[in-house]
């Protein structure tokens, strides 16, 4: 059908938001639309093909957005990176470099198994701090990262080159 909308049509992009300067690209234009968010998942989901895969990691809080449905899909567990004391049971956590300061994110101690298969979603990659942070966190509880997959990359921020041991893809890039 060659009307139907491509996945780039879905998302909005803001101009100097939250700083000017800033392109944001929303991603809840692509959510509030059915087709834009089924497009979405599956065109991440697809990125996994080929790869053995235990576990979902999804990193708060959009990559839960489309962590979830690729986990219910695959019928494979889903595993969540949360914002530090947010988390109930026993934690580790990792800290990583913001633009202004430091955040610290965590995981439950249970929810990885050493040798576990791991692909990590989120929604944008950026710098990479925030899934580089994740995926530190997977090995030390003894899994191994084996793709990250995102639905929009930033390029000129230079993510990939922060990620560049780790099977990165993502849907859409912007220069
Ligand atoms: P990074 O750690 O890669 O520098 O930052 C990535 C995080 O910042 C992602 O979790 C993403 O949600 C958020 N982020 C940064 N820029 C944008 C943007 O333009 N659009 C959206 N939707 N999120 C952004």
């Amino acid at each position: 059908n060659c009307k139907e909308k491509k996945i780039e049509e879905y998302v909005r992009s803001i101009p100097d938001f939250p700083e000017e300067g800033v392109i944001f690209r929303d991603v809840t234009s692509i959510l509030q639309d059915a087709d834009g968010f089924a497009l979405a998942v599956d065109s991440m989901q697809k990125l996994l093909e080929g790869s053995k895969v235990d576990v979902i990691v999804g990193t708060e809080s959009r990559g839960f957005i489309f962590g979830a449905p690729i986990a219910y899909n695959l019928h494979k567990p889903l595993v969540l990176v949360r914002k530090k004391g947010k988390l109930p049971c026993e934690t580790i956590e990792q800290s990583y470099e913001l633009e202004y300061g430091s955040a610290v994110v965590e995981m439950h101690k249970d929810s990885i198994k050493p040798g576990q298969k791991v692909a990590i979603v989120d929604d944008l990659i950026a710098t990479g701090g925030t899934i580089e942070a994740a995926a530190h966190m997977v090995e030390e509880l003894g899994g191994e990262v084996v793709k990250i997959v995102f639905l929009m990359e930033l390029a000129g921020l230079k993510g990939r080159e922060r990620l560049s041991k780790y099977n990165v893809a993502s849907v859409i890039r912007y220069e």
